[in-house]
């Protein structure tokens, strides 16, 4: 199995942002798309941010055995596709899961040797600010994420690395050399 690399954290860390800085830096890594029955959002496209399902779809997926991880998260389902993981991963290339904290433990049971990354806000203020600014939820999703990042932070202490996101090209440098050091033979 190729590497795989878990970047968890909560809601609005940056982790999208920190990983789009990380695959342009290292082009062998492939990020992999996950399946969510949450409605599209700004200019999303099925396929390519995620493959949007109905909760019917979902559910009949589930059932078959369809996914590597699963989790509710704020109402809402998300998963990681064994077809996506492995379509990824045939070629021998290292792959990058964006997941919330329920998923990547489930990563850590089924794949252990995946490297496991949790992203940590500057403070609780940064992470609203980052959540509101970004513009894409509604007020009561906003509320909703934040209660999540509550929980979601006192995992941090499970996870292998820890990389801080406060001055971004900071915690992309620091990324970077955790990817070096799982992939020797870049
Ligand atoms: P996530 O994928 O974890 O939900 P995003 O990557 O969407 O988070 O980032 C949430 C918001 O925070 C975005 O508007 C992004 O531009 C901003 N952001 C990300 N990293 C930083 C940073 N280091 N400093 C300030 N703002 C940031
Ligand atoms: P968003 O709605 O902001 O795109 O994602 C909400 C949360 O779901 C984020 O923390 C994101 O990392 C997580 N997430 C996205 N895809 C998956 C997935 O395949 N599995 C799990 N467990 N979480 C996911």
């Amino acid at each position: 199995m190729a590497r795989v690399f878990v970047i968890t954290g909560p809601s609005g860390v940056g982790k999208g942002t920190l990983i789009r800085n990380l695959l342009s830096r290292v082009p062998t890594l492939e990020l992999s798309v996950s399946a969510t029955t949450r409605k599209p959002r700004g200019d999303e496209q099925d396929g390519v941010h995620y493959h949007f399902l109905t909760d019917e779809e979902f559910a009949s997926k589930v059932a078959e055995g369809a996914f590597v991880e699963h989790a509710d998260y704020s109402g809402r389902r998300y998963g990681t596709l064994r077809s996506e993981l492995e379509r990824r991963t045939a070629d021998g290339a290292p792959v990058v899961l964006e997941i919330e904290v329920q998923g990547a433990r489930q990563v850590r049971e089924t794949l252990p040797d995946a490297v496991q990354v949790f992203i940590v806000p500057p403070s609780a203020e940064a992470l609203r600010e980052r959540l509101v600014g970004r513009g894409t939820d509604s007020p009561e999703d906003v509320e909703r994420r934040l209660l999540v990042a509550e929980e979601e932070l006192t995992a941090r202490d499970e996870f292998q690395y820890q990389v801080v996101n406060d001055r971004l090209e900071d915690a992309v440098a620091e990324l970077e050399q955790i990817v070096s050091r799982e992939l020797p033979q870049r």
